[in-house]
């Protein structure tokens, strides 16, 4: 079977196709034909060397992807070759053909979801879901407002949202990342490339605050989503890249708090519960991932390239 192996940390050119041997499962693990393998950013971050996690080389990149089981190992009662499944969590790297997971990273399939979305739940909707609800508590008519709503983790918290009755201010960075925000529900769409549109924002709220930021660039937002928080609100950094200066009075005076979030950090049962709570939004398309591109699995280098670009759509997946 074919894999992406790397070999060393380095620019996209180093994630490499190469012939592998096929897998086998051990016990608890199930071995996936991939059809379509999600591709994250924090995958360019461990490849580029960037991001404090080790590895061992050489390495096959993935955390997400989607396809029928192939075969299980020992003790694995809940599942069957054949049967459709995604997956989030990876013991042998997802940019491949075949994937061996623990069973506890696999998860149903419904029918009325493709492969290529089902490469797009995992990371994405497991992250918006212990944004909004594990870490802001999000309630019924609350206003949010998604500070990068148009990628993979925007579409996500926005479909989120949307099944939880909250209001929902989004920002995009392009006119088809805004056009895609507004047809996913946002009540209002603002270009977070566009000077002045912290403005719009306020203009929006109307002497309101926001009760919920989901931040996906606080290195950039942090201050400015500190000026429009309302009286206890929550901001919920999800993505950074650099160094912020902020305000802190800004939060004293507004009871607010500013919650870190990573996804990695969720224990098992919090995983079950956030992914058995994904199964009916899936079931109904009420959460429907939206695919903006796919690479072949030879492109992958394209891929991650096309992953930190500015002009978000949906997901980027990679087709094995
Ligand atoms: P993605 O699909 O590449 O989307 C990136 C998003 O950031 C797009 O909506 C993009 O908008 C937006 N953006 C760009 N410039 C912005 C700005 N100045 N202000 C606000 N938003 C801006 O990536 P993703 O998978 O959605 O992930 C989003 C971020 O969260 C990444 O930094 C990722 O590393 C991080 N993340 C964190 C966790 C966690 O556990 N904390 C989990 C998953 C992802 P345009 O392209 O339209 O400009």
């Amino acid at each position: 079977m074919k894999a992406i192996k790397v070999y060393k940390f380095g620019d996209p050119q180093v994630l490499q196709i190469e012939d592998v041997v096929t897998l086998v499962p051990e016990a608890g693990e199930v071995v996936v034909d991939v059809k379509a393998a999600g591709v994250n950013p924090v995958d360019a971050y461990i490849r580029s060397g960037n991001y404090p996690v080790s590895v061992n080389f050489p390495y096959t990149p993935g955390i997400d992807g989607a396809g029928i089981i192939k075969a299980v190992g020992e003790n694995v009662k809940k599942f069957a070759a054949g049967d459709r499944i995604y997956f989030s969590g990876c013991q042998s790297g997802a940019y491949a053909q075949e994937a061996k997971c623990l069973s506890s990273q696999v998860f149903f399939l419904p029918e009325n979801i493709s492969f290529e979305q089902g490469a797009a739940v995992g990371i994405p909707y497991s992250t918006a879901y212990r944004a909004l609800f594990t870490k802001a508590r999000a309630v019924d008519q609350e206003i949010i407002f998604i500070h990068g709503a148009s990628g993979g983790v925007g579409v996500a918290t926005l479909q989120l949202a949307k099944m939880a009755n909250i209001k929902i201010i989004g920002s995009a960075g392009s006119e088809r990342g805004l056009s895609l925000v507004k047809e996913q529900g946002a009540d209002h769409v603002v270009n977070h490339n566009q000077p002045g549109y912290m403005k719009e924002v306020a203009r929006i709220l109307n002497g309101q605050g926001v009760d919920i930021v989901v931040e996906m660039l606080a290195n950039v937002n942090l201050d400015a989503d500190l000026n429009i928080i309302a009286k206890n609100g929550r901001i919920v950094v999800v993505g950074c890249r650099g160094e912020a200066v902020i305000h802190p009075r800004l939060a004293m005076v507004q009871d607010a708090t500013i919650l870190g979030m990573a996804v990695m950090n969720a224990s098992l049962e919090e995983r079950i519960k956030i992914f058995s709570s994904l199964a009916e939004g899936l079931k109904t398309n009420k959460l429907n991932p939206v695919i903006g591109k796919s690479f072949s699995l030879p492109d992958a280098a394209l891929a991650h390239e096309a992953i930190l670009a500015p002009g978000a759509y949906g997901k980027i997946v990679l087709i094995p």
